[in-house]
Formats: C-alpha cells, sequence, structure tokens
C-alpha cells in the first residue's frame, strides 16, 4: 500500500478545487493513502474531504521560510514513510519539507526555482494561459503532458448533521429556521468584494419576501468591519464574522437555504456543500476559479476591464461590483430559492 503527502494550498479555496485531483489519484489507485500537510486555516476543509486520511496542520506562514519549523516537519513526516509527494503550491519553501523528509517521487508545477527538490515537474503555463484551476491541479494525477479525463468530479465536503445541528444551536439558531448567509468578505481584497450597502439592501428585499428567514454573515474577523455596516442598514441581518470557526462556517453553510458569497474560501466551501448560491464576481475571472456545483448561479458583468485581477480597482470606480445591482442579485437568489 503506498502512501502520499499533499502539500496543500495555502487559501480555502485552493485546496477545495484540488479535491478532483486526490478524487483521480483515488480513482486510479484505490488503495493510495492521501495524507496532507496544510496550512492550520485552511485544514479544517481537508478534513472534511473522504479522500484525505490524515490533517497536519501547520503554522507555516504563507511567504515566510521559517526553516526550523520546516525541519521538524520533516523530521515527524520521515517516520510515516511516504513514497510520494504532491506539491501544490509554487513556491520553492513549499517544496522543502517533501524534499528534506526524504520521500522519493515529488511532484509538482515548476515553479520558483525548485529543479533538484521536485523530480516530477510539470510545465506551468502563463497565468493567462492556465486552465481552469481544478484541471491545473488534476493534471498531477497524471504523467506531464498526458490529457485530463472530461468528467473531473465536483468538489465535496462531508457534513455531519448532528454536529451541524450542534452548531446551529451554539449559535442560537433553532432547529427548521431558513437561513440565508452572506459571506461579504474576500482575503484578497476589495477589488472582490461587493459593497455592503448592495447586500444591505438586498437584505431588506429578502425581508419583505421572506419575513422568517434569518439571515447572517459568515467570515473571519477581518471581515466583521464590512459586515457591520451591512448589519447598520439592516439590523435584523445577525454579524457572525469572526465568532465562527471554519467549521462552524461549514456547518451554518450546510444548513443554509442559500447563501451570497463573494469569489473568495466561502464561496468554494458553499459549493462543495452543494447549497444554492449567487456568487458575485468583480476583478476575478469566473472561468477560471468558478464555484463548482450545479447550484450555483455566477453574477459577473464582464466588463471591457475585467478580469484585471486587481486587489484593488485600477481605475477607481469599481464598476464590475457597483453595477452589479441588488435587485440583481435578488432575482437571481429567489430562483434559486424557489428551484424544486
Ligand atoms: S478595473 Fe474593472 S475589473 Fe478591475 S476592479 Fe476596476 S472595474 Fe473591476
Amino acid at each position: 500500500m503506498k502512501k502520499a503527502l499533499v502539500i496543500a494550498p495555502n487559501w480555502i479555496g485552493d485546496a477545495l478545487m484540488a479535491q478532483p485531483l486526490f478524487a483521480l489519484l483515488k480513482a486510479r489507485h484505490p488503495r493510495l493513502v492521501i495524507d496532507a500537510l496544510a496550512p492550520k486555516w485552511v485544514a479544517p476543509v481537508l478534513a472534511r474531504m473522504p479522500e484525505i486520511g490524515r490533517v497536519f496542520p501547520s503554522d507555516l506562514a504563507h511567504g515566510k521560510l521559517q526553516l526550523s519549523a520546516r525541519l521538524m516537519f520533516a523530521q515527524q513526516l520521515k517516520n510515516e514513510g511516504y513514497d510520494l509527494a504532491y506539491v501544490l503550491p509554487n513556491s520553492l519553501k513549499s517544496a522543502l519539507v517533501p524534499w528534506l523528509a526524504g520521500i522519493p517521487l515529488r511532484i509538482g508545477y515548476r515553479g520558483e526555482a525548485r529543479f533538484g527538490l521536485l523530480n516530477v515537474r510539470h510545465a506551468n503555463p502563463p497565468r493567462d494561459k492556465r486552465p481552469p484551476m481544478v484541471e491545473h491541479y488534476a493534471r498531477l494525477a497524471l504523467k506531464p503532458g498526458a490529457r485530463l479525463p472530461e468528467d473531473l468530479p465536483e468538489p465535496r465536503l462531508r457534513v455531519d448533521p448532528t454536529r451541524m445541528a450542534a452548531t446551529a444551536e451554539r449559535f442560537g439558531i433553532a432547529p427548521h429556521t431558513r437561513v440565508i448567509a452572506f459571506c461579504p468578505g474576500a482575503e484578497f481584497g476589495p477589488a472582490k468584494r461587493w459593497p455592503a450597502g448592495h447586500f444591505a439592501r438586498l437584505a431588506q428585499m429578502l425581508r419583505r419576501s421572506y419575513p422568517y428567514a434569518q439571515m447572517i454573515t459568515l467570515g473571519s474577523a477581518k471581515d466583521a468591519e464590512i459586515a457591520a455596516e451591512i448589519v447598520s442598514e439592516a439590523p435584523f441581518v445577525r454579524n457572525l464574522c469572526g465568532q465562527t470557526s471554519l467549521d462552524d462556517a461549514v456547518d451554518l453553510l450546510a444548513l443554509s437555504e442559500a447563501a451570497v458569497c463573494n469569489d473568495s474560501g466561502l464561496m468554494h466551501v458553499t459549493a462543495a456543500l452543494n447549497r444554492p448560491q449567487v456568487a458575485v464576481f468583480g476583478s476575478s475571472d469566473p472561468r477560471h476559479t468558478p464555484p463548482l456545483s450545479q447550484a450555483a448561479s455566477i453574477m459577473w458583468l464582464q466588463l471591457e476591464c475585467s478580469p484585471c485581477f486587481k486587489r484593488e480597482c485600477p481605475l477607481g470606480h469599481l464598476r464590475c461590483l457597483k453595477e452589479i445591482e441588488p435587485e440583481m442579485v435578488f432575482v437571481e437568489l429567489r430562483k434559486l430559492l424557489h428551484r424544486p
């Protein structure tokens, strides 16, 4: 029985878009054990993937070398006897641990000068020629240059109804409440965040049509300020940003009747839970990182300046998001809420 170690991406969304790679590996090698080394803020989603065995959460910060911490992990992993490693981030640092741990086969894309660290290197297409991220990761399951199967599975996370009910109770959400979740954050930057005022206007429309629905905001502590802006205009919305763990947020999204998300990690989580959602795109490109679920509806204006992939609008007007009016999202959301 062979054992593989995945060096997971640093972003929740990317980790989810890597799941079809794990599914493909399991389909081709059913007895392969797949474990993952993941940043601790990403680890909970990997732990909910049926293909993944153990998850080693790490404190290794994105962009920092932390050589002694990497040496420590390598030493720990050496004793696990891994046969191969899949290195998903492009950085040199991310390829260090499997190399230091003496894992014989180390597979990844050509990234920052890591020729000696990886011994199966796939050609890394330039960003503008890169296929959708799911395909980009899934190709690592095959020999370099080989053709991908067309029917890649969509990411899916495990949920536990007992845990979901306990989480809901902990946050004071009564059983059978109709929950509509807003995920107003986007770690990348403001050019991916639908304006708080638009969320608030949407909430008011929803309130009129669905007076019994409980609207909540989900996200990290960094999103709490944007969520507070929403609540200042729509005080019936509960601001849970910064109050939940990622696991709690997964549970609350899993029980939500629908969600409205920016292009963010929680958008990919909602898709992997196959919950109905309207996904709002600004400076990024839904052809590259779409929510992978038939239950998702994408709002993207595809302006002539879009996608610019910038954190902040270089033109200063943010038309790509501001011109997605709350009424437009409301219409899409209503279709999802009334879907049989
Ligand atoms: S340049 Fe265009 S796509 Fe980029 S943030 Fe501004 S409005 Fe959006």
